[in-house]
């Protein structure tokens, strides 16, 4: 590709970055301008769905030959994480660049880049000629930072997502600081629970039978076990990643009115997040164990209580894992599967039973999603575009 051409991409990619679809209360009107230019200059056409105006999909589509054959889904989200900008070396939405090509923005890495890369890989695409069997959907979602319900959750439920009729689904990834690209084919399931534990309540000079604090120990003890068991597993076989294994985290503890009066309740308030080789129903029997050890009258509350998600497969069994795959394999591309540490989207596309997988082609990046200073370097999101168009062609040429 030209010089030209790839200063354009990381202009445009720029410019993107500039718009500060940041929570709270995201404005989303130059967002979707943007992409409204965009798909001008693509000369696709362009869909704002929104049941809430306020929070606006957008669906940018390049017709396949046979647009009877199911679709791919190329996924974003517009919104980003608020910043605290005086940590922050230079503007979060000033989109700088430094010497070293370095671009610095709220955004650079979840998931902008992915976005602007999707569309100059249908750009370039395009633009040399090439037309793929298969329709190709480019999504802008809203809300994904602040758990989808007005973006994902609900488009996947929407006339016009049915419409699309996607057969496969890519959404985004994590950076890796290695030389690895790191792909989600799976997610954990969120659990969130109270567990209250009633006691008899009493003067604070006394030695009471069955106390609230008693079943709180009991509880922090049997939880704390797991957790350790959790995290040796995790530590003693290099295979793993904290994804495969189901990590607990007591995050509050609550009850108590003053120092001298035993209280009548407490409660300890745990993050679940389950592996997706764990039975649930097996889970919750273990949990239940735990209140049953700690006393009479324990019960667990649900905050939240996630289904159990399912997984893509990566084997021959799945055809566009297979068109993917080879598309690495051509391109000597380390490719790490793993499962989702994060909640990610693709989470709603997967329970639909469409498969879909996790990928932001940003392999020798340290993290900085979420952190201050976050950046992606221009070579690095050059050779994404590149990605991008060997692996948006081998999906859109999929056999029937
Ligand atoms: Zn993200």
């Amino acid at each position: 590709m030209s010089r030209m051409q790839d200063e354009q991409a990381v202009e445009n990619f720029r410019d993107y970055l500039r718009i500060p679809t940041v929570h709270p209360d995201v404005n989303y009107d130059e967002c979707v301008s943007f992409l409204r230019r965009q798909a001008d200059e693509l000369g696709l056409p362009i869909k704002v769905v929104s049941p809430n105006p306020k929070k606006p999909t957008v669906i940018i589509t390049w017709p396949g030959l046979e647009p009877e054959l199911s679709g791919i889904l190329l996924n974003s989200h517009t919104d980003v994480v608020p910043v605290y900008p005086e940590l922050w070396d230079h503007d979060p939405f000033g989109a700088y660049r430094d010497d070293e090509g370095n671009i610095f923005a709220r955004g650079a890495q979840d998931m902008k880049c992915v976005a602007i890369q999707y569309l100059e890989a249908v750009r370039r695409l395009k633009g040399s000629g090439v037309r793929l069997r298969r329709n190709v959907h480019m999504c802008f979602v809203p809300d994904e930072e602040t758990g989808s319900f007005e973006g994902m959750a609900k488009f996947v439920n929407s006339e016009e997502f049915c419409n699309m009729n996607v057969g496969f689904a890519l959404d985004e990834g994590f950076a890796d600081p290695a030389d690895i690209f790191i792909l989600f084919y799976a997610e954990r399931s969120v659990w969130q629970i109270e567990v209250h534990c009633p006691g008899t309540t009493g003067h604070g000079s006394l030695l009471p039978d069955n106390t609230a604090a008693g079943k709180v120990r009991v509880l922090l003890d049997r939880a704390m076990d797991f957790r350790e068991k959790e995290k040796r597993r995790l530590e003693n076989n290099p295979h793993l990643t904290i994804g495969d294994v189901t990590s607990l985290n007591v995050n509050m503890l609550k009850g108590g009115v003053q120092n001298n009066v035993i209280p009548p309740e407490m409660s300890v308030v745990m993050d679940i997040r389950i592996a997706p080789t764990v039975d649930h129903a097996e889970f919750e029997s273990m949990l239940e164990e735990w209140c049953k050890e700690a006393g009479p009258g324990t019960y667990i509350e649900f905050l939240q209580r996630g289904i159990k998600e399912s997984v893509t497969a990566l084997d021959s069994s799945n055809p566009w894992w297979t068109a993917f795959k080879s598309v690495a394999d051509k391109l000597k591309l380390n490719i790490k599967p793993v499962v989702s540490p994060a909640a990610a989207d693709a989470r709603f596309i997967r329970r639909m039973g469409i498969p879909a997988l996790g990928f932001s082609p940003l392999n020798n990046t340290p993290q900085t999603l979420h952190s201050n200073n976050e950046f992606i370097n221009d070579k690095i999101f050059l050779r994404g575009i590149d990605i991008y168009c060997q692996i948006i062609e081998a999906l859109g040429n999929v056999p029937e």
